[in-house]
């Protein structure tokens, strides 16, 4: 088994799929590389979406199930001083 040397930060070569992390136990060691179409399709999937927003009671808009910051209220209830 490889002894992973993290000052030199160099992978160390393959010699078994467990290398050895500062003492610490072993980490898996990916047997190959991924590929570039492999990469970039998964990385089609990072999107930004939208927030799911609803409104307090008092009509300010939340995200659900939170506080308003603005009024301090949850569920119809004074929960923080603002
Ligand atoms: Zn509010």
């Amino acid at each position: 088994m490889t002894t992973f040397d993290p000052d030199t930060l160099a992978i160390p070569a393959r010699s078994s799929h467990l290398v050895k992390y500062e003492g610490e136990g072993t980490v898996a060691v990916p047997k190959r590389r991924t590929s570039r179409s492999n990469t970039r399709s998964r990385r089609s999937q990072w999107k930004a979406k939208v927030p799911t927003l609803a409104k307090c009671s008092r009509g300010h808009t939340i995200r659900p199930h939170t506080v308003c910051t603005t009024c301090g209220r949850y569920n119809d209830r004074q929960v923080l001083d603002v």
